[in-house]
């Protein structure tokens, strides 16, 4: 392994991880100790946030306590090998606004993952578009006759008040997969991403984010979904970097062995895109860290063998 890639491994951290506590596989502790073995420089724990009604994915609110306690237990454990931060995936909903501020601002949190997972107009009940693809055809054909434009529309406007609700609260915060929308639109067969309206959208989502003070995350997890890239696009990553929106890796990892899945290409595609800073939790807030650093300012490190990305990548 070349000292290049320790470099740039020592800057990235992995803060976007579900563990037991919600939807994945492991223990926090399994998943800190991954990431110190792969090379990274920090790990956190998101486990998807309590919500106000029946959800069989993120954690009871009767949970929460026991979750932060098991975070700091981790951080002892491991201080002096990797620093271990608590975190949550929020899964911002319009109107619970006021129960996340209660539930979450007082227990003092080091970061969310700001994220959208569920549409419908409030007062209805909210129905969540990567559920399934059967699913998400369904909503668009009852709700709006076929047509994705109104649902991409409404989630990208969700995202807006999102990054707007969470900005006073002053704990770092970055947008967890960011197109996330576009999860079964491969090849573009339910809306033209290459479109007027949507590349408007998009402007005004990144220019919210980026008033906000906001970072976007790089979610390498999308590579072995659906859509078979990573979230947000290329595209749209390009577009983060002209506006210099901060930038950060991570994983989704719902198992230990996926906790720098994808980092190799994800680092290279940051790079490829033009953004020269990353973002590292440090004391309460986010630090820019450069990544053209002596290593990486020249040409780009050779692609490495798919045995090293493998080996990496488990
Ligand atoms: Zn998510
Ligand atoms: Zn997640």
């Amino acid at each position: 392994m070349s000292s290049s890639h320790r470099d740039w491994r020592s800057l990235s951290s992995s803060l976007h991880t579900h563990s037991e506590f919600c939807d994945g596989h492991g223990r926090i502790e399994e998943y800190a100790r991954a990431a110190a073995q792969a090379g990274l420089g920090a790990f956190g724990a998101s486990g998807h946030a309590p919500l106000p009604f029946a959800c069989d994915y993120a954690m009871p609110l009767a949970v929460l306590d026991t979750y932060r306690a098991e975070i700091a237990r981790v951080r002892d454990e491991l201080e002096g090998t990797i620093p271990v931060y608590a975190g949550l995936e929020l899964d911002y909903l319009p109107g619970l606004a006021d129960f996340y501020a209660r539930e979450f601002l007082t227990r003092r949190f080091d970061y969310f993952v700001a994220s959208v997972h569920y549409l419908g107009e409030p007062g209805t009940d909210p129905w969540a578009y990567d559920e399934s693809e059967e699913r998400f055809v369904h909503e668009i054909t009852v709700r709006h006759g076929g047509d994705a434009r109104p649902a991409v529309e409404d989630y990208y406007r969700r995202v807006q008040r999102m990054v707007q609700d969470v900005a006073p609260w002053d704990v770092p915060t970055f947008v967890g997969h960011l197109d996330r929308i576009a999860l079964w639109n491969r090849d573009d067969r339910y809306f033209p991403t290459d479109s007027q309206w949507y590349r408007q959208i998009v402007d005004d989502t990144l220019d919210a984010i980026r008033r906000a003070g906001l970072a976007v995350e790089l979610n390498t997890s999308g590579w072995w979904k659906p859509i078979g890239r990573p979230n947000p696009s290329a595209a749209i990553l390009e577009r983060c970097a002209l506006l210099r929106i901060p930038s950060i890796l991570s994983a989704d990892a719902h198992r230990p062995e996926h906790v720098a899945r994808g980092f190799d290409r994800g680092f290279r595609l940051l790079l490829d895109v033009g953004i020269r800073e990353m973002i590292v939790p440090s004391n309460g807030g986010w630090q820019r860290v450069p990544l053209a650093t002596k290593e990486t300012s020249g040409p780009l490190a050779p692609r490495p063998s798919p045995a090293e990305e493998s080996q990496w990548n488990p």
